[in-house]
């Protein structure tokens, strides 16, 4: 029998890199599979918990009155996220959106929050706003602050005099009323934050900042470790249902889990004052949005041993890589170093090529709404932008960083990482 990478025409050295990189990752994919099963069981408990059942599976129109299976739906992500209430609507467009709903939601003019985790991620910008920025709608149009301070680094290295000064001009200011916490590195260097590090940032920014909320952008930490946020000590996450939790089988949406009453608050800006989560049809999704989750865990799995396998290899090619394949992760996100404009056009042109879906299509650096940089994506997905199904991203700028995630499927994610890699190193 052939060999796939025989398939794909790749040179015996290109190969041996390959399995080079595999038997490094081995030990790496062993513990990505003993947290699938642990996630996997821990979904399980609460499906028979909640008592799913076929006729879940039926959804709403109109007004959404009476879904079961929407209700049930919310219980599962409750449960499984470690919050008391969960707000999952595929009305919810994005992860962008969802976050905006929270801080739209529980902010009051004249509030400020503070993100401790450095610049929010690209399309958050243009919903914080900035000064003179009139009649946009805004946080910034609403009166509402938005200062940024960068303790990653510091949590990582332990610095505890350091954050102490970092926060120390913020400490006595009424006003912040939200702590922001970005998990993921988003298009930036910096690590994502482990439950460890979430853990310990938590305990700190709890006694400095008491009585006020603790949000968390849970975008693509999912599943990426057996607890979290809310586990952690977190007051609220959101997140998109076309990442980690909708197991590639969500054709749209986004969560918000956590305590019951900013939960609510949270509806009241999705719907309306009054309406609130009562409302809501599901429109035929229940059922992907309820598998999706189920299949969540293991997906994520193999998002994980695809992200794992690109490191080791474009480690070996001579490549700077963020996380290392060894590294804790605390996200699906991979990011790799690739040093000019070209290399990048190459690495996601090459993704889009080796893609199920729209292979034939050519991905260009351009405009993107919600971002101000100018971005290529690649992302040949059954579900449109999907990046838990195999995609590659960046802003054009140096240092010319790629930025790698998902694969539902490992075979083709690794398949198509050593296109990649093979096409990078042929000059
Ligand atoms: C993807 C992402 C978002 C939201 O992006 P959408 O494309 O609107 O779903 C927010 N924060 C981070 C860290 C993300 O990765």
């Amino acid at each position: 029998m052939k060999e796939w990478h025989q398939l794909l025409h790749l040179s015996r050295e290109m190969a041996d890199m390959i399995s080079a990189a595999e038997k490094e990752a081995f030990t790496v994919h062993k513990e990505i599979d003993m947290r699938t099963s642990f996630n996997q069981v821990r979904v399980l408990e609460t499906f028979r918990q909640v008592r799913l059942g076929e006729e879940d599976f039926s959804s709403t129109t109109g007004y959404g009155y009476n879904d079961t299976g929407r209700d049930k739906l919310e219980s599962l992500y409750a449960l499984i996220f470690g919050g008391e209430k969960a707000l999952v609507r595929p009305q919810l467009v994005s992860g962008t959106h969802a976050i905006s709903c929270c801080l739209f939601g529980l902010l009051r003019p004249g509030d400020k929050v503070l993100a401790v985790t450095g610049t929010p991620y690209d399309t958050l910008h243009k919903v914080i706003g900035r000064k003179g920025d009139a009649d946009r709608g805004t946080l910034q149009d609403f009166g509402i602050g938005f200062q940024t301070v960068d303790l990653v680094d510091d949590m990582a290295n332990k610095d505890e005099n350091a954050i102490a000064a970092k926060l120390d001009p913020y400490l006595d200011d009424e006003k912040i009323r939200l702590i922001y916490i970005q998990r993921s590195r988003g298009y930036s260097l910096r690590r994502a934050l482990t439950l460890d590090a979430l853990r310990s940032l938590m305990e700190m920014i709890k006694g400095a900042f008491p009585g006020r909320v603790v949000f968390v952008d849970n975008c693509y930490g999912e599943f990426v470790e057996t607890q979290e946020p809310l586990h952690a000590g977190a007051d609220l996450l959101a997140g998109s249902l076309i990442k980690n939790p909708g197991g590639g089988l969500a054709p749209s949406g986004g969560y918000v889990v956590g305590k019951a009453e900013l939960v609510e608050l949270v509806a009241s800006r999705l719907t309306a004052p009054g309406l609130g989560s009562a409302l809501g049809p599901t429109l035929g999704t229940n059922r992907p949005l309820i598998q999706g989750l189920f299949l969540a865990p293991h997906f994520v799995g193999e998002a994980l041993k695809s992200a794992v396998f690109a490191a080791s290899l474009f480690t070996s090619l001579g490549f700077k890589v963020y996380p290392h394949y060894d590294e804790n992760r605390g996200d699906i996100v991979q990011a790799v170093i690739l040093g000019s404009r070209e290399a990048l056009e190459k690495f996601c042109q090459t993704i889009q090529a080796y893609s199920p879906v729209d292979s034939h299509a050519l991905p260009i650096a351009g405009e993107v709404p919600g971002y101000e940089r100018e971005i290529i994506m690649a992302a040949g997905t059954f579900v449109q932008g999907s990046s838990l199904e195999l995609s590659a991203d960046a802003p054009m700028v140096e240092p010319y960083a790629v930025y790698l995630q998902g694969g539902l499927i490992y075979p083709h994610a690794r398949a198509a990482i050593s296109a990649a890699a093979a096409i990078l190193i042929q000059k």
